[in-house]
């Protein structure tokens, strides 16, 4: 633990210091005025490397520069807000004190020095300072492993197959599914059917509800989109932003078509009301394939999201199938 004594009094100076020297405190610097304070605490502007100091001990009656400034300017200093200072003083009346508790002092022993009162006083506050570095050191530790938490958990999302608002599948996940599912299509000659669904004009629902509500609604809209598909192969994902996407395994043009339809009316009757007081309401785009090996589920996405296109351009709230892709036979069943 370092020290720095204050005293334009060699005498002082040399008193306080046999003192703590006897008493095992072997990191001693003195400064024989505030100047010779602020040169050793880094403090005059010089660039030099500035001492480590955990207590300062602080004559008040000083030429040039009084102690009670001396510990405000240093207080003020952000590296020694924690550093605690004791006033050595002659001056014991009130008026003085209160000064300099106001400047930031934290205690004070009254002159002539009485050498226990000093080192009980001194261990007292260096041991306080021990207590503020012991916190200081745990709570940045804390901060340390917060931080990591937080890296860990968003590399959990990113390796999940969880949308993080939702809960439903993610964007990820939904790739690898549909890249699996075309490869089963293509070697079982089946049909695969792809629904694209975007909420209308969810902007203008954020911009008036706020982003919390926005947020709100798309759980909402997940949970009874997930709830409307039922078929153990089917997978409803959340594709981004207010778009969201079902795979329907085995499922004809005709199925697909039904199933988009009841979402629209599942959304429609949820009766969430929407910023300009009616219902908010999604556009829905269908498309359905029997996958060959020279097309890709890319095709199968596209046309579906053009499909979703031409629902929007044609007044939303409504299920528009994709016709290019519209290969497969209609059903018997359904
Ligand atoms: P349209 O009927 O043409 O779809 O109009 P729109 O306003 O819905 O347009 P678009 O689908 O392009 O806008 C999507 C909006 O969804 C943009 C953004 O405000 C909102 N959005 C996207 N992701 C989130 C999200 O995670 N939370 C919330 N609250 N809003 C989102
Ligand atoms: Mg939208």
């Amino acid at each position: 633990m370092a020290i720095l004594i204050v005293d334009d009094s060699a005498d002082d100076r040399l008193l306080v210091q046999s003192i703590l020297s006897a008493a095992n405190y072997d990191q001693i610097l003195t400064a024989d005025s505030a100047a010779g304070a602020f040169h050793l605490l880094g403090l005059d502007g010089d660039q030099h490397e500035a001492a480590r100091i955990d207590l300062i001990l602080m004559d008040i009656m000083m030429p040039d520069m009084s102690g009670i400034e001396a510990c405000r300017q240093i207080k003020a200093t952000e590296r020694f807000r924690d550093t605690p200072i004791i006033m050595v003083t002659v001056k014991t009346d009130p008026v003085e004190l209160q000064l300099a508790f106001a400047a930031g002092a934290l205690d004070y022993i009254a002159k002539p020095v009485n050498k226990v009162e000093l080192l009980t006083r001194v261990r007292s506050v260096l041991r306080l300072v021990h207590e503020i570095d012991r916190r200081k050191a745990h709570e940045q530790e804390l901060l340390e492993v917060m931080r990591q938490l937080q890296e860990a958990n968003q590399m959990l999302l990113r390796l999940s197959s969880l949308d993080g608002l939702t809960g439903i599948t993610n964007r990820r996940q939904f790739d690898d599914f549909l890249d699996q599912e075309w490869r089963r299509a293509v070697r079982e000659v089946a049909p695969l059917s792809l629904i694209m669904l975007d909420i209308d004009r969810f902007k203008s629902y954020n911009d008036a509800l706020g982003h919390t509500s926005g947020d709100e609604c798309l759980r909402q809209v997940a949970l009874a989109i997930s709830g409307a598909v039922n078929r153990p192969g089917d997978l409803v994902a959340r594709y981004g932003g207010d778009e969201f996407v079902v795979v329907l395994p085995g499922t004809r043009t005709d199925g697909a078509a039904q199933v988009a339809e009841t979402l629209r009316q599942r959304i429609q009757s949820l009766d969430i009301t929407h910023a300009d007081g009616k219902g908010l309401t999604i556009s829905v785009g269908s498309a359905s394939i029997i996958p060959s090996r020279n097309s890709s589920a890319t095709e199968l996405v596209k046309a579906a999201d053009q499909a979703l296109y031409r629902a929007k351009q044609e007044g939303r709230n409504r299920a528009k199938q994709a016709g290019i892709l519209t290969l497969v036979p209609h059903s018997d069943e359904d």
